[in-house]
């Protein structure tokens, strides 16, 4: 029996293993037969169809610049990385955007140093050319909540080791990551989707 409750998941978080329910919409499953979400939304165990998916949670908005926008990092290269926003100042997009996140002014590492593919990020909105959106994480309190592992896709979780300070409890990976400079990052996100009680 699954627990039948609405919750909210992110991109790469545990649902459940194929045995169980199968990889239904919103979803993925990987080599070893574990389901993931790959979208922000709540999840749906179908028990008649054994089935589990996640519905994507919408909310009409506009973007304008200096709005702090909820994202996810879906592609990334040494210097610029493809966010998809999904909402902003504290509501969740009906259209999902997407915006281009630049790398660290001044910082000869690559960007790949600061955020990964699957991360879930707080960013600024710094322009808007023809539609196109520029975001920026540098400033403190911007940054990744949600680390993705790039080998394995699990959640990470923030540790303190050389010069790591994430960590990969599945395939025991560390890695670094620009994070959000604030605690109860979880909390933080469940606000953002108007969860909060
Ligand atoms: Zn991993």
């Amino acid at each position: 029996m699954v627990e039948e409750k609405p919750q909210i998941v992110l991109p790469g978080e545990r649902l459940c293993v194929l045995e169980e329910f199968l990889s239904g919409k919103g979803t993925r499953v990987s080599a070893d037969g574990v389901v993931f979400a790959t979208v922000v939304g709540r999840v749906k165990f179908d028990r008649n169809k054994r089935e589990v998916h996640v519905e994507v949670i919408k909310e009409l908005d506009n973007i304008t610049v200096g709005d702090i926008v909820l994202g996810e990092v879906r592609e990334l290269q040494s210097k610029s990385a493809m966010i998809r926003i999904l909402g902003k100042n504290g509501r969740l997009l009906k259209h999902q955007r997407v915006a281009a996140l630049l790398a660290k002014p001044g910082s000869k590492e690559s960007l790949g140093h600061y955020v990964s593919v699957g991360d879930v990020i707080l960013a600024k909105v710094t322009s808007i050319i023809s539609g196109l959106l520029n975001v920026s994480i540098w400033e403190p309190g911007l940054g990744v909540i949600q680390a993705i592992c790039d080998n394995c896709g699990s959640t990470m979780t923030n540790v303190k080791k050389d010069k790591y300070n994430v960590y990969c409890p599945k395939c025991r990976k560390f890695d670094t990551r620009k994070m959000c400079a604030h605690h109860g990052n979880e909390k933080r996100l469940y606000s953002w989707l108007g969860l909060m009680t």
